[in-house]
């Protein structure tokens, strides 16, 4: 049973808001470019996991919560949770291009591309043994003790990997549910019990924050961004505000397209909003519609007067 499903990634969502606002050839846009093609690549192979364990049916229940973020003194992220009756498992997903080598001493993922340029990562096993001890932890402090065990997943067969000493099972995702069936079969917990913990993951759970484009890159400057709606027919910037809707010369009227803008606003300076700056970036001169526009979207108002300000949560 699926307990949790997995999001696009943040870090893309703030690429995208990047890529169409910065100004045309600003160079963290090449960054941005980079950084997007890494996390779609990480979400498609995360995805590719998930769809083995939808369609894998284990001989007892199991719950699955894919992309998880707990605290156990500090946070840890897990690309895939399975729960049994009889043991936890996490799979460490990885889509990493090229050929990948897993060395011990020191602990690290060697990537050499095709090109034959190397670039050192950290070990797999390293953040999956980081991650089992954190999730021990978190399972002893809620005096769970069941066995924990993991794997990491190499998320395309294609993908060449060599481990000296594998102190992990390297799977790919056919291989998951022959891994899973191999595990302990001795039941700890009672049905009740394992749902019991199932909503403890899930109250547990805690999204990750994404930091806005500002902070990543602090040599991206206000002035370096377009300011203004866009058009969700044309892609053009500078939809006008008029008769209570966004009018673009494409002929396109949209009453929300602000929302995607104030959005693409959070993604890149982050923190509060100001109704003055609301109007600077949506190009609206009405304090009073950039107020509705900005409750609209759904922002929460904080503070009283000149010093309020508007947050995403
Ligand atoms: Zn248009």
């Amino acid at each position: 049973m699926i307990m949790k499903d997995r999001a696009r990634p943040g870090i893309g969502k703030l690429c995208d808001a990047g890529l169409r606002r910065l100004r045309p050839g600003h160079p963290v846009a090449g960054k941005l470019e980079e950084r997007r093609k890494q996390a779609e690549a990480g979400f498609g192979g995360e995805e590719r996991v998930d769809a083995v364990l939808a369609e894998y049916r284990h001989r007892d229940s199991i719950r699955i919560f894919a992309d998880l973020g707990l605290i156990c003194g500090s946070r840890f992220q897990l690309d895939a949770l399975l729960l049994s009756r009889s043991w936890a498992c996490l799979l460490e997903v990885k889509n990493i291009s090229g050929r990948s080598v897993i060395r011990d001493i020191p602990p690290q993922l060697v990537r050499i591309t095709k090109d034959g340029r190397e670039e050192a990562l950290g070990s797999p096993f390293a953040q999956l043994d980081s991650h089992l001890m954190l999730f021990r932890d978190w399972l002893h402090e809620r005096n769970t003790p069941i066995p924990v065990y993991g794997a990491v997943v190499f998320a395309y067969p294609s993908q060449m990997v060599e481990a000296a000493d594998a102190s992990h099972p390297i799977l790919f995702p056919n291989n998951i549910p022959f891994f899973l069936r191999s595990l302990p079969a001795q039941p700890v917990l009672e049905v009740h019990e394992l749902d019991g913990l199932a909503r403890q993951v899930l109250a547990a759970h805690q999204p990750y924050v994404q930091r806005p484009l500002c902070t990543m890159y602090p040599q991206v400057s206000r002035a370096d961004i377009r300011t203004g709606v866009i058009c969700p027919d044309c892609g053009g910037i500078g939809m006008r505000w008029r008769d209570r809707a966004w009018h673009c010369g494409c002929e396109c009227v949209s009453r929300s397209a602000h929302i995607e803008a104030l959005r693409d606003w959070f993604f890149i300076f982050g923190g509060g909003l100001t109704n003055e700056e609301c109007r600077r970036f949506l190009g609206v001169d009405d304090r009073h519609a950039a107020r509705r526009m900005m409750k609209s979207a759904g922002l929460i108002e904080r503070g009283k007067g000149r010093w309020k300000t508007y947050h995403q949560y």
